[in-house]
């Protein structure tokens, strides 16, 4: 295997921070994950195993967040939902439109809604611990940090 980005031709297996800027959110830290690093550039492939367990994990400590959901993570949700914008226009009883503003943050998406889509991924994920009780929707000034760790291949919010 040769790195992509100089073509060096062995990597170092090594443990560290990972910031999943993959997933489509920017605050996301994969903690302690195995990567392969090039001794040359410094390029870093990271080794995600259980892909589909992570990225139930990341929904789920989106959704219990107790704040607005942002437009990235109204993205996220709806990806992890496997719905495209026709798909969550129709399942939120809103139209097109509607959605393209929330996912570009062009407006924020209103209580109900917000509730309505993790009330969904709740269900189609069945997640139980879902404190919604405590979701006060003040907007929020700086992007939440998720941070999410690898346990007996389980993806867990690190402490
Ligand atoms: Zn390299």
């Amino acid at each position: 295997m040769k790195c992509q980005r100089c073509e060096h031709g062995e990597f170092i297996e090594t443990q560290e921070n990972y910031h999943y800027r993959e997933c489509g959110l920017d605050n996301v830290t994969l903690v302690d994950l195995r990567v392969r690093k090039c001794p040359e550039c410094g390029n870093i492939m990271p080794l995600i195993p259980n892909i589909e367990g992570l990225h139930d994990a990341l929904a789920r400590v989106i959704i219990n967040k107790n704040c607005a959901l942002t437009p990235t993570e109204i993205v996220f949700l709806r990806k992890s939902l496997g719905w495209s914008g026709t798909d969550f226009a129709r399942n939120m009883h809103c139209d097109k439109p509607q959605v393209s503003k929330w996912e570009h943050g062009a407006v924020t998406m209103s209580k109900p809604y917000d509730l309505l889509l993790r009330e969904m991924v709740v269900s189609g994920k069945k997640i139980t611990n879902y404190h919604r009780a405590d979701i006060t929707f003040k907007r929020s000034t700086q992007p939440h940090p998720f941070r999410l760790q690898l346990r007996k291949r389980h993806w867990r919010e690190a402490a």
